[in-house]
């Protein structure tokens, strides 16, 4: 008989495991043991659970790339030891860290599975306790021995999908993140209903290799109709500033007066990475198809294609950290590395 699938339980903290203060009436976060209590029904799960939790588990608006490396070294030093990861996290930056993790853990081939909530898990009318074992059971699951998902997805609401193609949608439904260019990979309903062909292939013959650097001289500047040469020059002359998300109109589309184009084209002579994504939920960025967005393919402008802007963020702070050379970082950036853009 196969032997049960061994679940490593992640908590960072995040709505899931939080209460209210009595004094003050706002939701902080509490111990994970507690949160555990109030979960009777993982006992019933045909799968071994250990929980690790952060020292002071941490509302996500507080996460930062540190907490990203914490999360990363706990599944490092417990990889072998673990079929599957589930991390509990808050949902207001859940995309930025699914994303980011997606970077870090190259060549990984075992699930990690970020999930959260909207209300914490004592309430009457959570959504806690089906994120949370819906998460495990698929994280869990297995087919002749090998694991049905090998990537870092984020399970919430009944869908299961990749990590870096997500984005928070709403903060009030429970249905609150979306994944406007990428379909789901598992929808859960009577059944759990695996998409095999949009799955990462499983990559079986090559070891973890997980990357601890980040570099945070990085900026996102959205477009709006207004937007002046001083502010947009006060942005690009911040010292050290090493590139740019830009969040153009429509399909990569922004103005075409001169001292905006002048100012980018200073920027990327002078060694700037500025990518192109777009502040539309979905679709993609297409420089070239308008006249313009003709301007910032000319002056050496990245295409973030079809990806999310907190991939596309999290991408730039990674690559950053690389040292890869500057005539190739276009390339690589305009490159899927872990299915984040077409
Ligand atoms: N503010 C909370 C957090 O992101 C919201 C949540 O958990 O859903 O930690």
């Amino acid at each position: 008989m196969p032997s049960k699938s061994k679940i490593l339980l992640i908590y960072t903290g995040g709505t899931i495991g939080m209460k209210k203060d009595f004094q003050t009436g706002a939701l902080k976060a509490f111990n994970f043991s507690k949160l555990l209590q109030r979960v009777p029904e993982l006992k019933l799960l045909d799968c071994e659970i250990e929980t690790i939790s952060f020292d002071n588990p941490i509302d996500s608006s507080n996460m930062d790339p540190e907490n990203w490396v914490q999360i990363a070294t706990i599944i490092e030093d417990n990889y072998e030891s673990f079929d599957g990861f589930v991390v509990l996290h808050g949902s207001d930056t859940m995309s930025y860290s699914a994303s980011a993790l997606s970077f870090m853990l190259e060549n990984v081939s075992k699930p990690v599975i970020f999930t959260g909530s909207q209300l914490p898990i004592g309430d009457l009318r959570t959504d806690a306790k089906e994120n949370l074992i819906t998460a495990i059971q698929i994280a869990s699951l297995r087919e002749n021995g090998k694991p049905v998902i090998s990537e870092v997805c984020l399970y919430f609401e009944y869908k299961l999908y990749r990590g870096n193609r997500t984005t928070k949608i709403n903060a009030e439904h429970f249905n609150a993140f979306g994944s406007p260019n990428y379909p789901f990979l598992i929808e859960s309903g009577v059944h759990l209903k695996v998409n095999l062909e949009l799955r990462l292939p499983l990559i079986s013959n090559m070891n973890l290799k997980v990357h601890k650097n980040f570099d945070t001289n990085v900026v996102i500047v959205k477009m709006f109709p207004g937007i002046s040469e001083t502010v947009l020059s006060a942005i690009i002359a911040i010292p050290n500033l090493k590139g740019i998300v830009l969040e153009t109109y429509g399909a990569g589309n922004a103005p075409t007066e001169d001292w905006f184009l002048d100012l980018l084209s200073e920027a990327v002579k002078k060694g700037l990475y500025i990518v192109n994504v777009t502040q539309c939920s979905g679709g993609s960025v297409h420089m070239g198809q308008y006249e313009t967005s003709t301007g910032l393919k000319k002056i050496g402008v990245i295409s973030g294609k079809d990806i999310t802007t907190e991939a596309a963020i999290t991408k730039l702070m990674y690559l950053l950290a690389q040292n890869i050379d500057p005539a190739e970082f276009k390339t690589i950036f305009e490159t899927s590395l872990r299915g984040e853009i077409v």
